[in-house]
């Protein structure tokens, strides 16, 4: 039961083609584990698309979007959920990786937590976190947007708990210090945009839906 998703600006980012290199990996990993952000996603496909297909000719009325978005709402729903997956990563995480968590090449970093930095390019950073149960990662506070996305196990800090698909999206404010849930190991992909601000991203990719 996934209770923490993406938000609209990661959807249409990533729809629009925008995102750096490493959000887009997380956002299709977490797509690939949430029913719910992938009809989410397919609408905004379907909006961009309308949109795109309509701006060459003609300018967009006040209504427009609400329009599309009604026509959207009326769609069939989305196809089921890819089948359950054997191993701890989905498909598009395994892929990036090159297997599942034993072809990881762990780094210890302190307090018995280990990480993996993914290779994307340098616009942003993707890294996996592995925290034994029990074990909190550093308090720490962020220089950019830091999305943490569960894939096994659970970690709880000063916002809330997070299980097993469930992601944080952790701004500048935010000082943490995450926690894994007794029981069991948890592992995590996490992704940063330091030294550049997500938010810095946000105007460009709204273009080619809004045209602002
Ligand atoms: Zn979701
Ligand atoms: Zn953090």
């Amino acid at each position: 039961m996934i209770r923490h998703h993406l938000n609209d600006a990661l959807l249409m980012g990533y729809s629009a083609g925008q995102l750096p290199e490493a959000f887009s990996l997380i956002v299709a990993t977490h797509i690939s584990m949430c029913d719910e952000c992938r009809a989410r996603l397919e609408s905004f496909d379907a909006v961009g698309g309308a949109l795109l297909g309509a701006l060459p000719e003609a300018g967009m009325g006040a209504d427009s979007l609400a329009q599309v978005m009604a026509r959207i709402r009326q769609a069939p729903p989305p196809p089921p959920a890819p089948k359950p997956r054997a191993g701890v990563f989905p498909a598009p995480l395994r892929d990036y990786v090159g297997g599942d968590v034993e072809a990881v090449r762990w780094r210890a970093v302190g307090g018995g937590v280990r990480q993996a930095i993914l290779p994307t390019a340098r616009d942003a950073s993707a890294r996996l976190l592995y925290i034994p149960a029990g074990m909190a990662v550093p308090d720490h506070g962020h220089r950019g947007m830091e999305l943490t996305l569960v894939l096994q196990g659970a970690f709880r800090d000063e916002v809330d708990r997070f299980g097993p698909g469930d992601i944080e999206i952790a701004s500048e404010e935010l000082e943490h210090t995450p926690i894994a849930e007794p029981g069991a190991d948890c592992i995590c992909l996490a992704v940063t945009d330091a030294p550049l601000r997500f938010n810095s991203f946000i105007p460009r990719l709204l273009q080619p839906f809004l045209k602002i």
